[in-house]
């Protein structure tokens, strides 16, 4: 039996792709074999490769400037290769908004390859909004400012991108495709596929052509932007099965409307677990400002440890998983990202609005 799974991520992929995979996992279009053990150099595998690159790029709306590429390892290896392509120039820095954890370690990363410093920092306020556009500090040398669009952990989302002047490098793990891309102030943006379109292993970045074109200094290749976009992102053997599966993510989400369809499914889902909070009596609390509350993570607490563990053993026993905050903060979180139906976001509403009548 399938779970209604509001894990964080890896997340919950919708059952019909993971059906279509099933389907083909022995012969993958009548290669003969599966997609697992066909040659990344066979013209099988890159149809496959090229179909789901241009998806991306269909699906996001990203522009003609941009290179759309794959590169294994995840949004972490993002926060390492983007000062150590960036921040070649000594004279060049990186400024970063700590907005919650990975902001946090996104700078603390880059202040590991280069000189990275914190542009504001959300910490005293216990990662509970986003900053207002006069708080940020552009100081001289900054090559670029880092956002993170929505912090997975702390549940809150950047409104509008900051135009400061300066590239501005987006992590956007945890809502890709849940809002349209304000392309035209962005020039770098990133994520791990592992949320709202694939399973783990890679990041999909987008690099405007003028800032790929402007990169000085030498990097082992697996590291440098040049080479994906060079090469296609094939330059070595690339992580074959997350592009497959996003390929399949990416063919749905269009069907059901694209991005538009999947912002409105999103809040749509986000508005009914806040409902059920704002309508609790304070039984449930969202802990963050309402102004920056995440569409794709709901985080939320109870009255007391107690019936948090209370809530999380019996909403786990009734088929409604993933729910336990981040272990670096405790309490609950639903993360709605595109695979996770309606349907699911709706019994969990329901479950929340009888756990607190029988306990409150
Ligand atoms: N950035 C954000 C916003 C995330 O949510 C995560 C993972 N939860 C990461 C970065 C790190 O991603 P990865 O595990 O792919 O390295």
């Amino acid at each position: 039996m399938r779970v209604d799974n509001f894990g964080a991520g890896p997340c919950t992929l919708p059952l019909p792709i993971l059906e279509e995979a099933q389907a083909e996992f022995l012969d993958f279009e009548g290669s003969g074999m599966s997609i697992l053990e066909l040659s990344h150099r066979s013209s099988f595998y890159e149809r496959m490769h090229e179909e789901a690159l241009s998806l991306a790029r269909e699906g996001s709306g990203a522009p003609e400037d941009f290179e759309v590429l794959v590169i294994a390892g995840g949004a972490t290896m993002q926060f390492a290769m983007i000062p150590a392509n960036l921040l070649a120039d000594p004279a060049s820095r990186g400024a970063y908004l700590r907005t919650g954890t990975w902001g946090r370690l996104a700078l603390a990363d880059a202040g590991r390859w280069g000189d990275a410093y914190c542009a504001w920092d959300g910490e005293p306020h216990g990662y509970r909004r986003m900053p207002e556009l006069s708080e940020i500090r552009i100081e001289s040398g900054a090559r670029y400012l880092h956002v993170t669009s929505n912090e997975t952990i702390g549940g809150i989302r950047m409104l509008e991108m900051p135009a400061l002047g300066v590239p501005l490098v987006v992590d956007v793990s945890s809502d890709f495709l849940a809002r349209p891309i304000q392309w035209e102030l962005c020039d770098l943006v990133y994520g791990g596929v592992q949320k709202n379109l694939a399973p783990a292993g890679m990041a999909l970045v987008f690099m405007r052509r003028s800032l790929l074109d402007n990169l000085v200094g030498t990097l082992p290749r697996f590291f440098d932007y040049r080479w994906y976009a060079a090469k296609g992102s094939t330059g070595n053997t690339p992580p074959v099965f997350p592009i497959y599966m996003m390929g399949k993510m990416l063919k749905l989400l269009r069907s059901l409307g694209g991005v538009t369809g999947l912002e409105q499914r999103t809040a749509h889902k986000a508005g009914i677990i806040y409902d059920v909070i704002d309508q609790s009596d304070g039984y449930y609390r969202s802990p963050v400002d309402p102004r920056h509350r995440s569409h794709t993570n709901v985080v939320f607490r109870l009255p007391t440890p107690e019936a948090e563990s209370q809530f999380l053993k019996e909403s786990n026993a009734a088929g409604l998983v993933g729910l336990k905050g981040h272990r670096s903060v405790g309490g609950c979180r639903a993360s709605l990202y595109a695979g996770l139906q309606l349907e699911s976001a709706a019994r969990l509403a329901s479950f929340m609005s009888d756990f607190r009548e029988t306990n409150s």
